[in-house]
């Protein structure tokens, strides 16, 4: 069988965000520097890509999922590593009470949500975070903003709120990862509406921002689109629902195995991006299973 020349087109930039950059070297420190007796633990796996958490898990890192696992300690030896979306402050407060050290992997695009949501507290406005009601991140920015807060659920159709359970002067933040677009029509809809003051941080990691116009840019000129990512990696759902918005044929893949060989025929330019908790390895071993399946004429060039 002859195949039509494919030419992959890979948008920059791929691998970790500084973010998961960040917290990766921290728990790979603390892991390599705790002593007999030193257990250390990530509340939630680490990063949102599993052969990552493996490699961890050889260094003798542990993952909890809820504090309950967690039996009381001593000796304050132990430790929890908080990951890179953050958690609310009375977690940090439990585990604390356990008895456990807390070493804090939050991002710090994420910490300045929720230093806006302190500061929105404190100044007595409603909060709004505009995100997904379901996110650790937008849970632990909700555990600084409460008790005058409110999500503005991304994936609820209206995405509007009952103005009566609102005050008056109200204070919009967004989740670091969701798209620019997302933000603005939550912004739109509480313009319309009838309060004293609104105030608007915008709070979108300029990380994420980025790979998302560079993936607009590709899907509106390739025949085909495939994101590398974690089906549980919010920010690798975005890139595809962005792609699909100008590309009929966008595959989501957490690495080669899942490329498939009638997904080419008839497609001659391939886009390829990748999530921010993708690691540069499954970027690399994509793209080369794309050049092998396209053989013997394909081709390769960066975008
Ligand atoms: S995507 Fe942005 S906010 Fe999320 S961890 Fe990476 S740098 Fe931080």
């Amino acid at each position: 069988m002859r195949h039509n020349k494919i030419k992959v087109t890979v948008g920059k930039p791929t691998g970790f965000c500084s973010g998961v950059k960040r917290a990766i070297a921290l728990v790979k420190q603390q892991a390599q520097q705790a002593k007999n007796g030193t257990s250390v633990y990530t509340l939630g796996p680490i990063i949102h890509n599993s052969e990552v958490v493996a490699e961890l898990k050889q260094l003798g890192v542990k993952t909890i999922t809820n504090i309950k696992e967690l039996k009381p300690i001593a000796n304050s030896k132990s430790i929890v590593i908080i990951r890179t979306h953050g958690c609310a402050p009375e977690v940090i407060a439990k585990i604390k009470k356990l008895g456990y050290k807390v070493i804090d992997a939050t991002c710090p695009y994420v910490r300045r949500v929720q230093n806006y949501a302190l500061k929105f507290k404190k100044d007595g406005y409603t909060t709004i975070v505009v995100g997904d009601k379901n996110h650790p991140e937008v849970k632990g920015i909700m555990g600084y903003a409460k008790p005058l807060a409110k999500i503005c659920d991304i994936n609820s159709k209206s995405q509007t709120l009952n103005p009566k359970s609102i005050s008056n002067r109200i204070g919009i933040i967004g989740q670091t990862t969701i798209p620019f677009e997302y933000f603005q029509k939550a912004i739109n809809s509480f313009s319309v509406g009838d309060y004293q003051e609104i105030r608007i941080f915008n709070t979108l990691c300029k990380e994420a921002l980025n790979r998302q116009k560079i993936c607009k840019k590709i899907a509106d000129k390739v025949d085909s689109m495939i994101v590398i990512g974690s089906r549980t990696s919010a920010n690798t759902r975005h890139l595809a629902d962005i792609a699909k918005t100008s590309n009929a044929h966008v595959h989501q893949v957490q690495d080669k195995s899942e490329l498939r060989l009638d997904w080419r025929s008839n497609l001659q330019r391939i886009g390829v991006v990748a999530g921010t908790s993708t690691p540069q390895s499954t970027v690399f071993e994509v793209v080369k299973q794309i050049k092998k399946i396209s053989r013997p004429r394909g081709s390769y060039a960066h975008g």
